[in-house]
């Protein structure tokens, strides 16, 4: 028996639980797993990688990465992104819609894909744009491959049209157009008018500070925001998917309608997870997101919801904002912005949190790899390492540690990653491999050029 490589001694975590033993892998796919113990004669590897006390987890399928190339190559463009998610164990991304111009048609949607596949140091999957001015684009992308949509409600961006329903005639009109496809629609769920009554109300008192943000956009804006959405949902049947959810109300509000029959799933982030509002109080734009971070309180009730399976997905939202925004958010916080960067953070904070007993190493691999796989129609080709499947893996050091250093990250503006610089974390990436081949070391880039991304289509249903 011959293979081109033999990760052996290896721990393989599964959402199912830890099996030890050999993974051989044939033509870039896991070809077979072998029980632990002895390699069995006759069989010969190109290259064996000892795994010897270390835990293999599939590569990170993220469903939320925002990289600005086309147009907005200030904030991250697709070489330092897509190193970024190298060497963070990200191996399949789907970057979201919102460059310039924008993906809300086949031709956009076919042009950005070309470019990425030149360019990209991981796989990808494409997301397309729907709302207002693309509703009739929106099952032409499908045909073109997409796995899903980013959308935004209630005039939260007015500035992107073909992404924006700015009310619930939208709403409706692009749902029933999503549910005639596969794909599923992901919405930012900010509730825009509140919001900017409320940041109104706190500019009067002279409130600008970095304290202001959380109560410019209180939890209750997010469900107002997914209210709609859900009704508009389970009558239409379009399959919806709620990003980056920060509150447990409007968290468990949505698993309700869910439990009557709709589809939805739910994704929340690293960072409402690791952090909480007081670390935007002391670092105000360095600790900015949207939506913001929450009380300890609500940072533990996620944790829950993480834990009992209510929510399905942790993607990263990858937004590294760019000097200038962060600078303008010191002296007004609401000018500031532009979210976080952590494509290399993700998987060793998260491994940290297992570490610490917050949750465990086969729920992450169920929300990290297999669910969002799932969801986007790429299992069983990613999010996995059964036999079959493309061997994305990485390998982890659970008993060593690493020290982030936001300059060495391959993030544009490393300024942004202020909040990860110098933490300390119980965890180390040994290795990152996309289809059988190395392409990551201890946070650090092996190869010169990408190895030829693959643009990872759906399945059908
Ligand atoms: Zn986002």
């Amino acid at each position: 028996m011959e293979c081109e490589l033999m990760v052996k001694n290896a721990e393989i975590v599964s959402s199912q639980g830890r099996q030890k033993g050999h993974l051989l892998v044939r033509q870039g796919k896991v070809f077979a797993r072998l029980a632990p113990g002895p390699v069995p004669e006759g069989l010969q590897a190109q290259e064996v990688i000892d795994a010897q006390g270390m835990m293999v987890f599939p590569g990170m399928v993220d469903l939320h990465v925002h990289i600005g190339e086309p147009g907005k190559e200030e904030k991250e463009d697709l070489s330092t992104g897509t190193r970024a998610a190298a060497a963070g164990g990200v191996t399949t991304i789907a970057i979201m819609p919102n460059s310039v111009p924008p993906v809300h048609s086949a031709t956009s949607l076919r042009d950005r894909a070309g470019l990425i596949h030149r360019k990209s140091f991981v796989d990808f999957c494409m997301l397309g744009g729907a709302g207002g001015e693309s509703v009739d684009d929106i099952v032409a992308q499908a045909e073109a491959g997409a796995v899903g949509y980013k959308s935004y409600v209630g005039a939260y961006r007015p500035d992107r049209p073909g992404l924006l329903c700015k009310d619930t005639a939208d709403m409706l009109k692009t749902l029933e157009e999503v549910a005639k496809t596969d794909c599923f629609v992901g919405f930012h769920c900010e509730d825009g008018p509140t919001m900017r009554l409320l940041q109104e109300r706190l500019v009067a008192q002279g409130r600008t500070d970095f304290a202001a943000y959380h109560p410019s956009r209180p939890e209750f804006t997010e469900s107002l925001a997914t209210l709609p959405l859900l009704e508009v949902a389970r009558v239409t049947g379009a399959r919806l998917y709620l990003v980056h959810m920060s509150s447990p109300w409007a968290i468990t509000l949505a698993s309700w309608w869910r439990e009557q029959g709709t589809d939805v799933t739910i994704e929340t982030c690293p960072h409402y997870l690791l952090f909480n509002e007081k670390d935007t109080e002391r670092l105000g734009p360095y600790a900015q997101v949207a939506p913001p971070l929450r009380s300890i309180a609500t940072q533990q009730a996620l944790w829950d919801l993480v834990n009992d399976g209510t929510l399905d997905v942790i993607a990263t939202d990858h937004a590294p904002g760019t000097p200038a925004e962060k600078k303008r958010g010191q002296t007004n916080i609401f000018a500031g912005g532009g979210g976080l960067p952590a494509l290399e953070t993700v998987w060793l904070t998260l491994l940290d949190a297992v570490k610490r007993h917050k949750t465990t190493a086969e729920n992450l691999a169920w929300l990290m790899a297999e669910h969002p796989a799932r969801i986007a129609r790429i299992y069983p080709q990613k999010g996995h390492l059964e036999v079959g499947a493309d061997a994305d893996m990485i390998l982890v050091n659970p008993d060593a540690t690493t020290r982030f250093d936001a300059e060495k990250m391959y993030t544009k503006n490393k300024d942004a990653a202020k909040i990860f610089h110098g933490m300390e974390v119980g965890a180390k990436l040994e290795m990152v491999l996309q289809r059988g081949q190395v392409i990551a070391k201890d946070l650090e880039v092996t190869r010169e050029q990408p190895l030829g991304a693959q643009w990872v289509k759906p399945h059908p249903r």
